[in-house]
């Protein structure tokens, strides 16, 4: 049995979430593979860097080593920390290199190059908490892994067959093991060997597609709200949590707005029935959402109810629209073409 178990940003995001995150980890039966996000705050401090005129390079890396290392002294001791400080020091040094470099800065992909990096840095922190509890571990970048993606920068898409036959040599074997990978969320790698992010929160979607990839038989996402709800609860403080539900809602209410999942997560399980838990890191006590193959009751009619904001309707209309074949194909691809999603 093999399980994919995601972490996001607030359940690495302190020495105290760590800790809690790499127990469930240690906990849990059977091979595992985990994805992870960056330690919160991190991506948008990166993206803050990248969109500031005369932000400091110097500054923005030691906010970096501070957030990262105070975590870690924290959870790990002695020689323990100074591993992971060997480790550590060395994605430091290649983002100090990417950032110096300054050709990279012409690369299409230096966005998602220098937006990525949260993830290779938490990444080595969480298999160094585990390895500490006597988890044998080890953090892979999804370039490691064989994670492959294809799209316009920052908007990626895996390429699921590709991925999967790069899981299945790099990432199997070690669990076959008993060894615990530790993979970088939210980005793939094209052709050339480029990062690729898969949009804001896209570690949900890398997760999916790393549990569709090893053929899992289940995927978890472990967050910091207990699973869907009927409603949001900022905005409908009654609303209760969803104990089941089936892919097709879970689809389409994360695409509606619903907060808890990226929005791409459920189509890589879904071709593979792979049942999706939605989970609390803070209470894992409490048994969150399990999204499977789920007929609906009689009577049943509505799950939940998500709201987007700022959303623009475009009408099209024209008599001469049935007479022209293709020609609402073409505007659609136009509307595509210029990135706008739809
Ligand atoms: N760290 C990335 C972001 O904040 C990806 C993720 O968290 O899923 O968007
Ligand atoms: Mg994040």
């Amino acid at each position: 049995m093999i399980t994919v178990m995601k972490f996001g940003g607030t359940s690495v995001g302190s020495a105290e979430a760590l800790t809690r995150s790499a127990k469930i980890i240690a906990d849990g039966e059977g091979g595992k593979a985990v994805v992870i996000s960056a330690m919160s705050g991190v991506t948008n401090q990166l993206l803050w860097f990248l969109d500031t005129e005369g932000a400091c390079a110097n500054d923005v890396i030691a906010g970096l080593m501070k957030k990262h290392t105070d975590a870690a002294k924290e959870v790990l001791n002695g020689k323990q920390l100074k591993n992971f400080m060997t480790d550590f020091e060395k994605r430091i040094e290649s983002l100090r290199h990417l950032i110096d470099d300054k050709n990279a800065r012409n690369d299409p992909f230096f966005r998602d190059n220098i937006s990525s990096q949260g993830e290779r840095l938490s990444s080595v922190l969480m298999a160094h908490v585990l390895m500490s509890m006597n988890v044998e571990s080890v953090a892979m970048t999804a370039e490691e892994a064989g994670i492959s993606a294809v799209g316009a920068p920052g908007l990626g898409s895996a390429n699921l067959s590709k991925t999967s036959d790069g899981l299945m040599m790099s990432v199997k074997p070690l669990i076959m093991r008993g060894v615990v990978p530790v993979i970088t969320g939210f980005y793939g790698c094209n052709e050339e060997g480029k990062p690729l992010t898969f949009g804001r929160g896209g570690s949900d979607y890398s997760a999916a597609v790393v549990a569709n990839g090893l053929d899992a038989d289940c995927l978890e996402i472990w967050t910091d709200v207990d699973g869907f709800m009927s409603a949001d609860p900022r905005v409908v403080p009654e609303a209760i949590k969803i104990d089941e539900m089936n892919f097709g809602e879970a689809a389409e209410l994360a695409y509606l707005g619903a907060k808890v999942l990226h929005p791409r997560t459920i189509e890589p399980v879904r071709m593979k029935h792979i049942p999706v838990k939605v989970r609390n890191s803070f209470k894992p006590q409490s048994q969150g959402t399990l999204i499977h193959h789920l007929k609906k009751k009689k009577n049943e009619l509505l799950r939940s109810v998500a709201m987007k904001a700022d959303l623009s309707i475009i009408t099209v209309s024209s008599s001469e629209i049935a007479y022209r074949p293709r020609m609402v194909a073409r505007i659609i691809e136009k509307i595509s073409d210029a990135g706008v999603i739809l």
